[in-house]
């Protein structure tokens, strides 16, 4: 194949756009790849459609490998099936709703777990007809509050979504790790940089839902990985280690002091240390931080959670430790109507006499001593020894995650780091089967309530991704897996003999079954480098100047590195670099 420059439809810009904050949009854009057309809606140019193909069949081979089967549903879905799982609604302002000319209520299927349910019930009775696995390579609509960086957070993107169905755990086991193996080869032959990390903290049962985060500083999630050992994780899905349990004989009694003016940890650490005889730290001091929760269908109730003075509640961990109930700060009004809470000087002993729920860090283990509010304004507590003087009613792990935290396998120390979400693998269980009444006739003809995963990996969202990882300040550097062409070959001059040679290589290359990309336009060699560097083919082909003397240039995009080759042994050489 031979894509002339001189026809192309692309012009390369020099430029970056006012609208791009992230290398990769701004040089998909300069080297014309994608248009914007709207926040978050971009059109694919030729060069950008090449690459999208490439990861898409990368993709594609990759699930058919293990016997995913293809199908494709419309972007335009009915409202039914997601009124009857309740995402009609619980989707909220993501969801793109529309109505047709008769009025009724349609969506652009943001994720298709509802649909895929259905067509397997509509096809598949007895237990004979599974597993099975599904998928699609299509376009997603979701109305993101935040479209960004281009493709890599658009309102319309291109996944591959799949989903399991099995009859038995093991089943799903099984089909979880198909995936999980499919996507590890999938991203090793993009050539990414990426992590697998538990997006779930296993409470639910070790892997039940892992991310792959692809490495990267403009990244929008943070994770953390372990210094020492392979261990990453999502900081939602950190488990604090617990540290031993203590004796309580051997501490001394608690004691209220009298504290005026200590209402932060600050000033209450400094006050001790300057009217004590010992040292504390904010370490040493219990905070009780007061929120309200929502769970579905029930009315806001108060929650205390204990956790070390020198760590703040991180609000992400305490909204996933919660799901599905929701949970707010509490405002003033709820301070006034609560008069045991006095602000600043806050103790278990209130929060527990007067029935508020009350949970602890994991390192609140029995037989620590702490500094913590006495419940009356200008009064703090020393030595409130957990087990002894008081007894939390349960564990919650929502402290803030840091950097120097032990790993928690045990090995180093946690270090983080930022990534783009690439893919992600979830054991869904029975929620759709249970809301369709997904069912197999099984061999003793009783019904097997299916259960289900649910995959997904962001195509189009990975040419953004690769681009992000793959460039210089001078332009893209494709893998050769995922480039728009094998060789571009650049006739730098415009004599007749030169664009003769040009053409003659593009034709044998082609013959040998290489893709070309061949600059015959009537530009300077400058403009022509330049643009050979900013459309970022892994192999540059400089034919000039060496011509006379029988020679061409042999390029290396990544490396920079040049090799004089001999007219006779060029098209060999590219054909051995393309390969190797
Ligand atoms: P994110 O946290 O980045 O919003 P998500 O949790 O909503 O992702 P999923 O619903 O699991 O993502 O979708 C599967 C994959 O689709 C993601 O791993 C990601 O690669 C891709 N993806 C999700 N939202 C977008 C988007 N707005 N634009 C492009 N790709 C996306
Ligand atoms: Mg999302």
């Amino acid at each position: 194949m031979i894509t002339r420059m001189s026809s192309l439809f692309l012009r390369t810009l020099r430029e970056d756009p006012a609208d791009a904050e992230v290398p990769s949009h701004k040089l998909l854009v300069r080297a014309g790849y994608v248009r914007r057309v709207a926040p978050g809606g971009y059109t694919w140019l030729p060069l950008g459609l090449k690459v999208l193909r490439n990861i898409e069949a990368v993709v594609r081979e990759e699930m058919d490998a293990f016997g995913a089967q293809e199908i494709q549903f419309p972007a335009l879905l009915p409202k039914e099936p997601y009124e009857a799982t309740n995402r009609w609604e619980e989707y909220g302002p993501n969801l793109f709703r529309l109505k047709d000319r008769k009025g009724a209520d349609y969506l652009l299927g943001p994720t298709h777990e509802e649909m895929f349910t259905l067509t397997v019930k509509g096809e598949y009775s007895s237990y004979k007809d599974y597993p099975v696995t599904l998928y699609q390579i299509q376009t997603k609509y979701r109305d993101e509050a935040r479209p960004r960086a281009g493709i890599l957070r658009g309102r319309e993107f291109l996944m591959k979504d799949s989903y399991s169905f099995d009859l038995t755990d093991e089943g799903l086991s099984q089909s979880y790790k198909d995936h999980r193996d499919a996507y590890i080869r999938i991203f090793d032959r993009l050539g990414l940089e990426y992590v697998i990390v538990s997006a779930t903290s296993g409470a639910m049962g070790g892997s039940a839902s892992e991310e792959f985060l692809a490495v990267a500083e403009t990244g929008e999630d943070t994770f953390v990985r372990s210094t020492e050992s392979g261990y990453a994780a999502n900081v939602e899905a950190v488990a604090t280690p617990v540290p031993p349990a203590q004796s309580i004989d051997d501490k001394p009694a608690a004691q209220v002091h009298h504290t005026p003016n200590t209402p932060t940890i600050e000033t209450l650490v400094d006050f001790l240390n300057a009217n004590t005889d010992r040292k504390f730290t904010a370490a040493d001091t219990l905070k009780n931080v007061l929120v309200k929760v929502k769970h579905p269908g029930k009315d806001w109730e108060l929650l205390a959670i204990a956790v070390p003075g020198d760590r703040e509640v991180d609000f992400k961990r305490l909204e996933a430790a919660l799901e599905p109930a929701e949970v707010a700060m509490l405002e003033a009004a709820d301070f006034a109507k609560n008069s045991f809470l006095v602000k600043g000087y806050i103790g278990p002993g209130a929060i527990q006499a007067n029935g508020v729920r009350f949970l602890a860090d994991p390192r609140i283990v029995t037989g620590t001593a702490w500094v913590t509010g006495a419940d009356k304004a200008d009064h703090h507590v020393v030595d409130l020894v957990a087990g002894r003087d008081f007894t939390p009613d349960g564990v919650i792990d929502v402290a803030e995650v840091r950097e120097g935290d032990a790993s928690p396998d045990g090995k180093g120390v946690l270090v983080a780091a930022r990534g783009i979400e690439i893919g992600h693998i979830f054991q869904l269980g029975r929620k759709y089967a249970d809301a369709f009444s997904l069912d197999a006739l099984g061999p003793d003809s009783k019904p097997v309530r299916i259960t289900m995963g649910s995959y997904g990996v962001g195509v189009s969202r990975l040419v953004a991704v690769i681009a992000e990882q793959s460039h210089d300040d001078r332009g893209l550097i494709w893998p050769r897996n995922v480039a728009p062409a094998d060789v571009h070959v650049v006739v730098a001059g415009k004599d007749e003999t030169l664009m003769g040679a040009g053409e003659d290589f593009a034709k044998q290359l082609s013959a040998k079954g290489l893709k070309v990309l061949l600059d015959d336009r009537k530009a300077s060699p400058g403009v022509k480098f330049a643009d050979a560097e900013l459309v970022g083919i892994p192999t540059i082909l400089v034919i000039g100047r060496g011509l006379k003397d029988g020679t061409v240039e042999v390029k290396d995009r990544r490396s920079g590195e040049r090799a004089e080759v001999p007219v006779a042994e060029a098209v060999e050489h590219l054909v051995q670099v393309v390969n190797s």
